[in-house]
């Protein structure tokens, strides 16, 4: 039977109107939360990445601005910006856009933003708030891979859960939640042995590993829950028709569409996985959607946090 197909797309909707409703009731109490973008230089991924998120603010009743330094600005100038966002208090959330350009220290910049505007959750302080279980602020993707789970009704506590992929941004904090939500965690990588065997074992599967098509029916349980990451651009019609050869519902409609453009997008599960697993999230449609949803909440939650009874304890 084909697997259950997991809409990321509807549910991040469903996660926006909520947002936007809270959005809501917090102006009537006089807050409008705002959200800080800053974009260095003129990456064209993330000129559609940081487009996405000002629109999606704009659309769910958030403050937002957008700040654009020149791809020449220098560590120092973009720690004196992230400064003086830190300190206007209707900025509640700062979102630095990555890659930075080379010659700027990215790890000094994200170490500068304050803890409690971090709506990437990338500062090391939100990452021990979650590892300790503290109220903080976690990472976009993986809350809405834990999203996903949540609203699809996918029991997580006492699950096998294995996690392909251990970035700081994605594989590391993915673990740590479902760690946190008590399943049992195996975190695999590059080095592991025989990962197909480990991934086996799992009822739910997360891959991030940035590889295209990477896992295959042969990595996945029948029935298993597949929580795909990954993003990846085909552009070459032979692994094209790797990918999307079948007679699967879709195909055709994908062909016209990667005709047209010269690319499509592939997660780093295999479609064929959908042969085998209980439930998958689609790529594109699955994971993506949450993640610009999740910046939606992180800022009304950072917000809640800096101004309400939780705030978060500064170090
Ligand atoms: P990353 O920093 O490159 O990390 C990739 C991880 O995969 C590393 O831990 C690496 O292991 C592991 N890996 C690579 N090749 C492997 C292999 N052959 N076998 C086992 N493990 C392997 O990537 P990332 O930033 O976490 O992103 C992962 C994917 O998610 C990418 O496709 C990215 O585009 C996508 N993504 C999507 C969203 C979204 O909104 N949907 C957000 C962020 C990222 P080592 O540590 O041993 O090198």
């Amino acid at each position: 039977m084909p697997a259950r197909i997991l809409d990321g797309a509807k549910l991040a909707g469903e996660i926006r109107a909520e947002v936007a409703a809270e959005v809501k009731s917090l102006a009537e109490a006089g807050v409008r939360p705002g959200l800080a973008v800053v974009l260095v230089g003129h990456n064209p991924a993330s000129e559609i990445y940081v487009r996405g998120k000002v629109k999606s603010s704009q659309e769910v009743g958030l403050y937002s601005e957008q700040h654009s330094p020149d791809e020449s600005a220098s560590t120092e100038e973009l720690l004196a910006l992230i400064a003086s966002l830190n300190r206007r208090d209707e900025i509640d959330g700062i979102l630095v856009q990555l890659p930075l350009p080379a010659h700027v220290d990215s790890k000094r910049i994200l170490l500068a933003v304050d803890p409690a505007k971090d709506v990437d959750g990338f500062h090391p302080m939100n990452v021990g708030y979650l590892s300790t279980q503290r109220p903080g602020l976690v990472p976009c993707t993986p809350a809405g891979v834990m999203e996903i789970l949540r609203r699809s009704s996918i029991p997580v506590a006492g699950q096998d859960a294995v996690v392909v992929g251990r970035s700081d941004i994605v594989g590391k904090p993915v673990a740590m939640l479902l760690l946190n939500q008590n399943a049992t965690v195996t975190v695999c990588h590059s080095k592991t042995r025989d990962l197909p065997n480990v991934c086996r074992r799992a009822d739910i599967l997360v891959a991030a590993i940035g590889r295209a098509g990477m896992v295959t029916r042969d990595y996945v349980k029948p029935g298993a829950t597949v929580i795909d990451v990954g993003i990846n651009k085909v552009t070459d019609r032979t692994e094209f028709d790797r990918f999307f050869s079948g007679p699967q519902a879709g195909n055709a409609k994908r062909l016209e569409t990667f005709l047209a453009k010269g690319s499509t997008l592939v997660g780093d599960v295999h479609p064929e996985v959908s042969e085998v697993a209980g439930a998958i999230t689609p790529v594109p449609g699955g994971v993506g959607p949450l993640t610009i949803a999740m910046l939606m909440a992180n800022t009304v939650k950072a917000a809640k946090l800096r101004r309400g009874s939780g705030v978060l304890v500064r170090g």
